[in-house]
């Protein structure tokens, strides 16, 4: 029971939420979808931009969708930039349905493949 708790237990277990908070956070990449990106039509060569995604980083399974926030598999590759970055780059990402809809700047896992959207 948390009221039976010890002051020095409460703050072993404040500590370790912080630690585990800032782990999942540290290393995550601020990004926003590129609007009106749906006329771009993948290379030829894919099926889709998520298939173009998972032959460029040779990924055999549909990965999770790539916000740190969300738990669905990816259904897009979606066409993102980085946020508060000098790369103004696009780069395709796996994302679900619902984050390729997302307009505000949101979080992406840090180990996350960015593949540049390829210059026609
Ligand atoms: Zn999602």
């Amino acid at each position: 029971m948390i009221v039976h708790m010890k002051m020095s237990q409460m703050t072993i277990i404040v500590k370790e939420w912080v630690a585990k908070y800032l782990k999942k956070y540290e290393s995550c990449i601020s990004i926003e979808n590129i609007p009106n990106t749906g006329g771009d039509h993948h290379p030829s060569d894919y099926e889709s931009w998520l298939d173009f995604w998972c032959k460029k980083t040779q990924k055999k399974v549909i990965p999770p969708c790539s916000n740190i926030e969300c738990s669905n598999k990816a259904k897009y590759g979606g066409h993102v930039k980085k946020v508060g970055d000098n790369d103004k780059s696009s780069y395709i990402i796996p994302i679900c349905q619902s984050c390729n809809q997302l307009g505000d700047i949101y979080l992406v896992y840090g180990n996350v493949k960015f593949i540049p959207v390829p210059k026609d």
